[in-house]
C-alpha cells in the first residue's frame, strides 16, 4: 500500500502529490517544468520556504 505525499519542485516551486511507495525507488520529476530537483515537502521545508519568501 502506498501513501500520497506532497513533493515540491526546487526549480519552479510547483507542489504536486506523489503516490509514495517505500519499496519502489523511482526518480521523480516535476510535472510542470520537468526538473528532477524535487523534494518531499516536510514541515521544515515549508517553514524554510515561507521564511525565505
Ligand atoms: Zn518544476
Amino acid at each position: 500500500m502506498s501513501a500520497n505525499k506532497t513533493f515540491y519542485c526546487l526549480r519552479c516551486q510547483h507542489r504536486f502529490p506523489v503516490a509514495h511507495d517505500p519499496k519502489q525507488v523511482a526518480e521523480r520529476s516535476c510535472p510542470k517544468c520537468g526538473s528532477n530537483s524535487v523534494r518531499l515537502e516536510t514541515p521544515a521545508a515549508v517553514a524554510a520556504k515561507q521564511e525565505g519568501d
